[in-house]
């Protein structure tokens, strides 16, 4: 290496090399890891399969992002010159949150660009809805066939029957802004399966709902699951945890599976489900009693002072009859004998005289005798692990400092009722170390990402969406997703037009059967759009499958919480940029995708015009050129307006290597806006947004000075300004303005007044709560099933159109430890049965110390099928479905086998396994307030019966309604419990917010004024 200079800003570390730059590779000297991107245009390699001949080939590199995790690590196309095709996919070391580096689901892009049963063109249900027979139709027919669905809708004013329900999203706000321009409250997502256990957790500390940690500086790493396989942006993620672990740090893992992150841990623990939480507290009170934690912090931001003023009126609310220390949630009312509407009421009171007597000694004071109870001893009782185990891993805590990195996303979070209780309890820590916005601490997300302001942004929605926002949940963090076939069946409403966009409910959702008898009923839905790229469970049911691009076929931007930075990731169709270079005309992603497979960004801005042709909706305006008023607007307009108007820094960027801020990021395919972002609550807020300022009794400070605009429309809360009128800029501490929090007390909340405002004061401290799979909640001969693991290698639906992914890994086994099989009687490969509230599965055993005796898991990546012909031959099964009134059948009629296409490789297909699809047996289980489905399964497991064969499934629907209405009779409504007659905390996040008019309950069903 000549002459080398470190590039700032370039989070690779790579450096310039005579002229070029020179990505090191694990030597960090000699070797370089990617093709310098100056040669991106015209890079030359040697042709691995001519080998042992030395034939060249020149390929040119096109960036895009990967689509098949949220972490959207950068991809570079090889694209081969003389053929015109991507010869392989890499990793794109301009990309600042992957660093060049992905998993093995990355490169297997191809298999998905190339797998020949993909979905090539437009098709339409040919018999009746279900029954397998597909016709072709043309693009024009079906966008004038929807649009006009849609349109008609609208102008009835029938908008809440148009609903667009996403899996990953992958990119940030695009669709939300189209139905904001429809003027729709039709967002529907799958985070209430996935991750809102844990955002609930977090937003009740900071507002904000995840966390961003910096594991590479980190001293101590935490994790509650098995983060670095099956967490969120678990490659972006991993590869710091191992950096961490590389300098020094020390890695804790809780999970009740000995998982690939376990094996990398210094200090591994196997708790009983649920009791993650109780651990977590142990540890905490270990900080408390002992003093220490950063009392500093702690004084300066936690919300202690609302706290203790609550108290002085109420005394400890958790206390006594509260469910932390023994029965189960269900069931209950709130159990102070004061009813929740005059708790609330007196703690206004109380905020407004707030006691001078109150300081902080008298809440460390506090703080000690409420978390006394929490003993190593106790903790140990309830998750069976050693309390001197814990009381090691306390001591590794203790030592972390402000260097303490947590995460928690699915794992417990999403296994067990109250599960956000856990990311709460393990973010206490943090707040404990003032491990908070620091080097190797835990970034809020929104801190360190940026989403640009658009070209267009259309006003919120007037109208709330019963069926996805219901008054039961008004805490939820996304929308009731999963529970849409019960409140159908409720005659909630019904759907006009429902579009499933690359999501598989029928396959992913816990109750596939109530799903499909939703489906196939053409009273509750009139037009099922499935947007895929693959045939999948879901899109049988459909009216139209609409062929969507892959990652390297499509456009979108994103942003992620991967480290302290901000940055911006562009995927794009790599053959429309790689013919830009070449001074060709793309206009249509169509003409370079195959077959007639199209991007959502250009059919959605197709959809929104024709909807409004002549613009008397005022619809169109927001899908316009503003280059060329009266036509459509087009991708490279979008994208070209974003970077130009809403990247810091990108035009200068782009300007010196003589490029458009588009040309850059269709060559890099990734920006660096910032790194290092720090914390930004303690920065003062500046002088020019103080004006005419009012403090409250807690420091609160408000302001008439108008909100500062920013390119960066990441979404934050949006707690409540003044009864003047002024809005929350910040929060006084130490007689200093601070930017705070975006909490209503613009403080970590300690204490969640939200919480206690809406019913659950005995939750609004921090507090182990037994959950519906705790021992005391299950029968004898239960036990608990996890089913919220994955291995590495697949991704729920999404990557089973990939050979190379397949041939690793294509079977879902039930894990069980020796003693427990012993017990039972069963060998590794022996079939049993796993009875669930609702029905059954069989499913091969497999026999492993790796799992906590008495507890079973199955991974939940496996088990796809199809009924007719069409479908993934290498990963489906092809079943029976039958049913008679509520009770369904699945049995499999034949696994994977070879078969003839235009890939040679599916002759090589060698398995016939392809796994079970235990979720199907799964009923609802809607955690009461945030909303997620608690996978965890109270089992009873036993040896197969004779007749049964691998891969049956049986349910009954009618004990899934029994179920699902079981665990509505949890929740706090709304409408009995709103504290001002809303539906919901307007701070709260929320998808596509409605208009805030739109937040009160209906009249007749407000609840009494308080
Ligand atoms: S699947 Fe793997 S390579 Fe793709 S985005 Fe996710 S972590 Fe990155």
């Amino acid at each position: 290496m000549r002459d080398a200079d470190l590039i700032p800003g370039d989070s690779n570390k790579a450096s310039t090399s005579g002229g070029e730059t020179f990505y090191p590779g694990p030597s960090r000297i000699h070797l370089a890891a990617f093709p310098p991107k100056e040669r991106w245009d015209d890079w030359t390699e040697l042709d691995s399969q001519a080998w042992p001949r030395r034939k060249e080939r020149r390929y040119s590199l096109v960036p895009t992002t990967c689509f098949n995790c949220e972490s959207a690590c950068g991809l570079l196309a090889y694209i081969d010159k003389e053929t015109n095709q991507v010869q392989k996919f890499e990793g794109n070391p301009e990309n600042p949150g992957s660093r060049g580096r992905n998993c093995a689901k990355g490169p297997a892009t191809l298999n998905q660009i190339t797998d020949p049963d993909r979905i090539l063109y437009p098709l339409k249900r040919a018999g009746k809805r279900g029954a397998g027979k597909w016709e072709r139709v043309g693009w024009d027919e079906v966008l004038d066939t929807i649009a006009a669905r849609i349109r008609k809708a609208i102008v009835e004013d029938r908008r809440d029957e148009i609903m667009y329900h996403v899996g990953r999203p992958g990119e940030d706000g695009f669709t939300e802004r189209i139905l904001a321009a429809w003027g729709v409250d039709g967002h529907n997502s799958h985070t209430n399966i996935c991750s809102s256990g844990a955002r609930e957790g977090y937003q009740l500390w900071m507002g904000l709902d995840r966390p961003s940690p910096d594991h590479a500086n980190a001293k101590v790493i935490f994790l509650i699951s098995a983060h670095l396989e099956s967490g969120h942006y678990f490659n972006p993620h991993a590869q710091r945890v191992i950096d961490g672990k590389a300098s020094g740090a020390k890695l804790i893992v809780f999970d009740t599976r000995l998982s690939n992150t376990a094996t990398h841990a210094d200090h591994f623990i196997s708790p009983y489900p649920g009791s993650e939480a109780a651990i977590l507290l142990s540890i905490a009170n270990y900080l408390i009693q002992n003093s220490l934690y950063n009392r500093e912090f702690v004084r300066r931001w936690w919300n202690w002072e609302e706290y203790l003023a609550q108290r002085s009126e109420f005394g400890d609310q958790r206390s006594d009859k509260q469910p932390r220390s023994g029965e189960m949630f269900i069931g209950t009312e709130p159990t102070n004998e004061r009813d929740s509407n005059e708790i609330a009421e007196a703690i206004n009171i109380s905020r407004l005289r707030r006691s001078d007597s109150a300081d902080f000694e008298e809440f460390e004071g506090i703080l000690k005798e409420v978390y006394a109870e929490y003993t190593f001893e106790f903790a140990a009782k309830e998750s069976g692990v050693e309390a001197n185990a814990l009381e090691e891993i306390a001591k590794v805590v203790a030592t972390a400092g402000t260097r303490f990195s947590s995460h928690n996303w699915r794992s417990a979070t999403s296994g067990i009722s109250h599960g956000w209780s856990v990311a709460r309890c393990l973010f206490m820590l943090n707040a404990l170390l003032g491990a908070v916005a620091t080097e190797g601490g835990v970034f809020p997300n929104a801190w360190n990402k940026f989403v640009p302001k658009p070209i267009h942004t259309p006003p919120h929605p007037k109208m709330w969406n019963e069926k996805t926002w219901p008054r039961e949940f008004p805490l939820a963090m996304h929308e009731m997703s999963f529970l849409l076939p019960h409140f159908l069946k409720d005659g909630r409403g019904k759907l006009d037009t429902y579009f499933t966009r690359v999501y598989n409910p029928v396959w992913t959702n816990p109750d596939g059967f109530s799903w499909i008898e939703a489906l196939t009923d053409e009273n509750l839905v009139g037009c099922h759009v499935a947007l895929t790229p693959v045939w999948n469970e879901t899109s049988y049911f459909a009216d139209y499958i609409l062929p969507m691009g892959l990652g390297p076929e499509r456009h979108d931007i994103h942003s992620y919480e991967t480290h302290d930075a901000q940055w911006l990731g562009f995927r794009q169709p790599v053959m429309r940029a790689a013919r830009q270079r070449n001074g060709e005309d793309v206009n249509d992603t169509r003409e370079v995708n195959p077959g007639e497979v199209w991007e959502e960004n250009e059919f959605w801005m197709e959809l929104t015009w024709r909807i409004d042709r002549d613009g008397s909706l005022g619809i169109r305006q927001f899908v316009e050129s503003r280059k060329n008023p009266g036509q459509r607007l087009g991708v490279d307009e979008y994208y070209g307006w974003i970077f130009e108007n809403s990247v810091p820094g990108l035009p200068e960027k782009a300007a010196a290597e003589n490029l458009t801020p588009l040309e850059f990021m269709r060559r890099y395919g990734s920006f660096e806006i910032s790194r290092k972002v720090g914390a930004i609550y303690e920065e003062e807020v500046p002088a020019e947004e103080l004006d005419d300022v009012a403090e409250d009794h807690f420091g609160r400070v408000f302001t008439r000075a108008a909100k500062p605009a920013s390119p960066n429309v990441v979404p934050i809360p949006s707690p409540d300004g003044d009864a003047d009128g002024r809005r929350l800029v910040g929060v006084k501490v130490d007689g200093e303005i601070k930017r705070g929090f975006p909490t209503p007390s613009g403080k970590l909340e300690f204490y969640s007044k939200t919480l206690a405002d809406w019913g659950w004061h005995e939750y609004a401290i921090p507090t182990y709560i037994k959950s519906h799979v705790h021992p005391d909640n299950l029968e004898a001969d239960q036990t608990i099933l996890i089913s919220t693991f994955r291995i590495p290698i697949q991704i729920h639906t999404r990557s089973a159109n990939a050979k190379w992914l397949n041939e690793i890994a294509h079977t879902n086994p039930l894990w069980l430890h020796p003693k427990h099989a012993a017990k039972l009687g069963v060998r590794t490969g022996d079939l049993v049965r796993v009875e669930t509230e609702i029905g059954y599965f069989v499913v091969k055993a497999w026999v492993t110390e790796g799992i906590k005796p008495g507890i079973v898991a199955c991974s939940h990546h496996m088990g796809r099928w199809k009924v007719h012909e069409n479908g993934q031959k290498q990963m489906m099964a092809t079943v029976k479905l039958d049913h008679e009134g509520t009770q369904w059948g699945l049995e499999r009629e034949s696994g994977a086998s070879p078969y003839e296409s235009k890939d040679a490789d599916t002759l090589r297909i060698w398995w016939n396994d392809v796994g079970v699809h235990q979720n199907l047996t799964f009923p609802v289980h809607p955690d009461p307030i945030s909303g997620m489905h608690c996978w965890h399964q109270a089992v009873r497991v036993r040896k197969a019966e004779s007749a049964d064969s691998y891969g049956d499934i049986h349910v009954d629907t009618e004990k899934s309604r029994e179920v699902y209405r079981k665990w509505l009779t949890m929740t706090r409504p709304a409408d009995k419990y709103s504290p001002d007659q809303t539906r919901r905390p307007y701070w709260m996040l929320r998808p596509l917010k409605p208009a805030r008019e739109f937040y009160k309950l209906p009249e007749s069903t407000k609840p009494a004024p308080r």
